[in-house]
């Protein structure tokens, strides 16, 4: 298939170069303009590099319980070793050089697929007209059929809380730290802020996590941050709730977390995990008649579409739901629309997402809060792992399997796992709540004997009607 037209895509994020794929197959002639290096920040900054630095983490859990499992570490005059030490420095350039390399690799897919990649900073000239500021300077103007906004976000810091790139820090600065911290404070229990929190706990790093609400991930499923709370105090963290930052000082080495209340918390060094504003200031988008809500977001339908004819957004710049997933589909559907291809609207209600702590919390479709507020009928069923003889082969004694269901048609409408790697066993649930599965069908696949997801099966069992 082959079209006449041409597509401006602002953004080299999931966002963007996705959606670019999308383009370029469906035959249209495509322009991605980007400033920072394609993968945007996912790649480069957000995802990627987090998820690199997990890894290790993940190791060093496992690695904590080996000694249960009959594995003991000797050093190499035979004495039992007592701790295992990580090097930061090689865990930092083995993050930056993931993140490179990944980035290269999307570069040159879509240099192979036909897609132009300009390099600078584009801004709306109008709906159908994109000036970019070239990074080698220069001007170049591209008109277009159809432009496709995916500037991602960017961290957000506070007058009192700013960064110094060297012992306090934005999440995009703490690959460049040279020395193991002390001892770190995490500002912000959101998602991020618990999953740098958890990690660096595992590295073996004294952590203080500094949460302004009554519990740690205030907008996930209450047992899965409960069982968080638990493992992580357990584990030496130190979590201090309802207690609001007001600002974060540096004297020397040492970094002080002033709290609202008036008290305040030492260590040597601080992440600031206070969520993300939008990247759409000085983009041309209110002249063009892209409307923005109070937040700065670009408000968009669920084809993608803004309010200027032509325009289309995806992504954290639309604060739909800020995952990279989430943004690489509103990109893809914002393609699809625009050239004419088959498209469902985005329906966040099948996306599946998974905070990557120790444990892991997978999470799919209708949530407890939602089934508690009464927006949806659903029975319930919660089966803790400690029972699969999986877990229990494996040491593994924290988690859960929660499952939600239609009282009288039995489908399953959502589902949370809690347990390592939740994010690979949370699929089963994914496809029955796309799929409109009831239990029983999800009940009577078989599973491996012995396995964790045996777990998904039996709660599936226990929603049974008789
Ligand atoms: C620490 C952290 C970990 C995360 N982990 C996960 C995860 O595990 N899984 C998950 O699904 N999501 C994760 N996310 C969320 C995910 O990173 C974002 O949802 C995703 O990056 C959004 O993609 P995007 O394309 O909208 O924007 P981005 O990835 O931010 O890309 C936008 C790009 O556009 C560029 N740009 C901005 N303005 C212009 C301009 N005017 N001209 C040209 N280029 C411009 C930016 O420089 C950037 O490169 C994480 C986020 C954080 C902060």
């Amino acid at each position: 298939m082959s079209t006449d037209h041409h597509v401006v895509i602002v953004g080299g994020g999931p966002g963007g170069y996705e959606s670019a794929l999308v383009a370029a197959q469906l035959g249209a002639r495509v322009t991605v303009v980007d400033s920072d290096g394609i993968g945007g920040s996912a790649v480069l900054t957000d995802c990627v590099p987090s998820k690199t630095l997990i890894a290790t983490a993940e190791l060093m859990t496992e690695v904590a319980s080996a000694a249960e499992l009959g594995v003991n570490f000797h050093d190499h005059e035979g004495d039992t070793a007592t701790t295992i030490q990580v090097d930061l420095g090689r865990i930092n350039a083995r993050v930056k050089q993931l993140a490179a390399d990944q980035s290269a690799d999307i570069a040159r897919r879509l240099e192979k697929e036909g897609v132009r990649v300009v390099r600078g900073r584009g801004r709306l000239a109008g709906p159908d007209r994109v000036q970019v500021s070239l990074a080698d300077g220069g001007e170049e103007t591209l008109e277009a059929d159809a432009v496709l906004l995916a500037t991602g976000a960017a961290p957000r810091t506070m007058p009192s809380a700013q960064p110094d790139g060297e012992r306090i820090l934005t999440w995009e600065q703490v690959y460049d730290i040279p020395e193991v911290p002390e001892s770190l404070i995490v500002v912000g229990s959101g998602v991020t802020g618990a999953e740098f929190a958890s990690a660096y706990l595992a590295l073996g790093i004294d952590v203080t996590l500094v949460s302004s609400r009554d519990r740690v991930l205030p907008g996930e499923d209450a047992d899965a941050s409960a069982v968080l709370e638990e493992v992580s105090t357990r584990r030496g963290m130190n979590v201090l709730k309802k207690s609001r930052m007001e600002s974060v000082s540096r004297e020397g080495d040492t970094v002080t977390v002033t709290l609202t209340d008036g008290r305040s918390v030492q260590g040597s060094h601080c992440i600031l995990a206070l969520g993300s504003v939008p990247n759409t200031a000085d983009l041309g988008l209110e002249e063009s008649g892209v409307q923005l809500d109070e937040g700065g977001f670009i408000v968009v339908d669920r084809v993608s579409r803004t309010s200027a004819r032509g325009v289309y957004a995806a992504g954290d710049c639309t604060g739909v739901l800020m995952l990279a997933s989430v943004a690489a589909m509103q990109g893809r559907i914002a393609m699809w629309h625009f050239l004419g291809d088959a498209v469902a609207p985005l329906d966040l209600k099948k996306v599946s997402s998974n905070v990557f702590t120790a444990p892991e919390i997978a999470t799919v479709g209708w949530s407890q809060q939602a089934v508690e507020a009464g927006e949806i009928l659903s029975e319930t069923v919660m089966l803790p792992l400690a029972g699969n003889p999986r877990a229990k082969m494996q040491g593994v004694r924290d988690g859960f399997v929660k499952l939600f269901c239609r009282p009288g048609t039995g489908i399953v409408v959502g589902g949370v796992v809690v347990g390592p790697r939740a994010s690979e066993l949370i699929h089963p649930v994914s496809i029955a709540v796309a799929e409109s599965l009831t239990a029983d069908q999800l009940a009577q696949a078989f599973t491996v004997y012995p396995s964790l997801s045996g777990s998904i099966a039996e709660a599936a069992r226990r929603l049974h009607h008789v």
